[in-house]
């Protein structure tokens, strides 16, 4: 049996299963499912699960750094720019980033603390998600023709997007580090639940209509984790 976790979702009527480097094995279930389900779940899907296992051991072998280590370039793949970082030791208390014309960002300050500097690029991350997904999705939203109220970008665990019952959407800033497609099917995923707030039939129905390649991208969705760089 593979090491797994768990998570519950209220909007999920049914399993679903994800592969991340970070996360290893999660299945997302509907809340109050019956968890004595899970082995047999788990043994259908049993090739699946293998086959994505042995991405992550390719992707965990290629990059064999260690956990707490910081990048020295990051690819915004879904905006197609790239940078270099650039650290510079400083005798203060804080970590500065700041990025120059050169695609470079240089991060100053006590950067022997790694904690502070990834929190840096982290607000970096979300600014550079603020000023290109936030105009992005209002662009898709309208050649979809489908109206939402408020977007937000925010640094999110497990979830790449959302959308509420006030129809306002949030955005994981990570999106910025997948391929432009599969941004774009999440903000029409997005965008349809202000039609049905609910993973229905009609639902999909709507999701298909307007994105005849759902069932690839649906299937890419799931080991999408595999983009998103550790230090984020
Ligand atoms: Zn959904």
């Amino acid at each position: 049996m593979p090491k797994y976790s768990i998570r519950e979702s209220k909007r999920d009527k049914r399993v679903s299963l994800n592969m991340s480097v970070r996360d290893g094995l999660v299945l997302v279930v509907p809340r109050g499912f019956n968890h004595s389900q899970i082995p047999n779940i788990i043994r259908l899907k049993q090739s699946w699960i293998e086959n994505a296992y042995s991405r992550i051991e390719k992707l965990r072998n290629c990059k064999p750094e260690p956990s707490d280590s910081l990048p020295e370039r990051i690819p915004l793949q879904a905006i197609n720019e790239k940078f270099l970082v650039e650290y510079k030791p400083l005798a203060t208390h804080w970590v500065y980033a700041k990025e120059n014309g050169n695609s470079t960002i240089l991060v100053s300050g006590a950067i022997s603390k790694h904690d502070l500097c990834k929190a840096v690029l982290q607000n970096w991350v979300q600014h550079k998600a603020k000023k290109h997904l936030i105009p992005w999705l209002k662009m898709v939203s309208q050649e979809m023709e489908l109206p939402f109220s408020r977007p937000t970008v925010r640094n999110q665990r497990s979830r790449w997007a959302s959308c509420s019952r006030q129809k306002n959407i949030s955005i994981n800033q990570k999106l910025l580090f997948f391929p432009d497609y599969l941004v774009r099917y999440i903000f029409i995923h997005e965008l349809c639940h202000t039609v049905h707030l609910n993973h229905s039939s009609a639902f999909w129905a709507l999701v298909q209509q307007k994105e005849p390649n759902l069932k690839q991208y649906k299937q890419e969705i799931r080991a999408a984790g595999q983009y998103v760089p550790t230090w984020c």
